[in-house]
């Protein structure tokens, strides 16, 4: 279904490709390695606020905490009215970062697969050492942020795959009672553009099921729904679980293009958001508003 929406919209801004992790499913993989500069991404950050339809920029990647310049677009997009968020794999994350710049995001989202570091190794969750985020590292992260900006909402994003189906990851985070507002589930996207493709990674429906109904048991949910993406639980983590992304966000790529990722199973630039109309861009967009909105209209 197209999408003719007049709603307010939330902008995934993907600042950087480039990652210092290498996991085995990413869909960061953009065919434009083009970086652009902090002058490109203001006026992109411009063009989406004078669309009018924008209430949320989140910066992703990549690794956008890889891009010197991350806070001063963040302090940008602040001033613009406009709420900020990040989406990072937190390895960059230092004390002194948290103290000087997490209060500029609103949400900080933290992509977690697996506490166990054997697992993360092999989904590609490490660096070129291979050195993997303890999980006693995520936590000291998430209750550090919480300490110092108790507003900023904390967000978990778990890419269900092959690797780490059968893991509970649930167990430490009510064990260890961590403040997480919202912990996101994602059944792996099948991805492939010639030289990228994720498919030995994939995982059944079944098997995603199973996960999701696994993990919310430790939350005392037991009543899972293959209908329900949004459940409540009586610690205050709010847990989604998504099957379906494609089609389900409104995306700049590292280029700086709208992209598009329905047409087939990597992604079609819609505009060049530096020099075309965002508002333009966004009609011509194929959006899927169910998608989107079991996403977003539950923040
Ligand atoms: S951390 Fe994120 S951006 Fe980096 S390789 Fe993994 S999925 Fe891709």
């Amino acid at each position: 279904m197209m999408n003719k929406q007049k709603d307010m919209i939330k902008v995934n801004m993907h600042l950087v490709e480039a990652c210092n992790y290498s996991c085995k499913y990413c869909f960061a993989k953009f065919d434009d390695h083009k970086v652009l500069n902090k002058d490109d991404w203001m006026n992109i950050i411009d063009n989406c606020v004078n669309s009018g339809r924008v209430y949320e920029i989140n910066f992703a990647g990549g690794e956008p905490m890889l891009v010197p310049y991350l806070h001063e677009l963040a302090e940008y997009v602040n001033s613009k009215g406009i709420r900020c968020s990040l989406i990072t794999n937190g390895s960059l994350m230092t004390d002194e970062w948290i103290r000087k710049y997490a209060g500029l995001f609103r949400t900080i989202g933290m992509s977690v697969d697996s506490f166990d570091a054997e697992t993360a190794r092999m989904v590609g969750r490490c660096d070129r050492f291979g050195n993997v985020q303890s999980a006693e590292r995520t936590a000291e992260i998430i209750r550090n942020v919480k300490a110092l900006y108790p507003a900023v909402k904390i967000k978990l994003n778990t890419v269900v795959n092959a690797l780490n189906v059968s893991e509970n990851l649930a167990e430490f985070i009510v064990a260890e009672k961590l403040p997480v507002d919202r912990w996101k589930f994602l059944k792996m996207c099948y991805f492939n553009d010639g030289c990228h493709n994720n498919a030995s990674l994939a995982v059944t429906d079944n098997q995603y099921r199973e996960f999701v109904c696994s993990n919310l048991r430790e939350f005392g949910v037991y009543d899972v729904s293959d209908n329900q993406v949004l459940y409540n639980t009586a610690s205050g983590t709010e847990v989604v679980a998504e099957s379906k992304i494609k089609g389900g966000y409104y995306m700049i790529d590292a280029g700086g293009r709208l992209v598009d990722d329905t047409t087939n199973d990597s992604y079609r630039s819609v505009i060049d958001c530096r020099t075309q109309s965002f508002e333009d861009g966004i009609r011509k967009l194929t959006l899927y508003t169910d998608v989107y909105d079991s996403r977003y209209k539950t923040a």
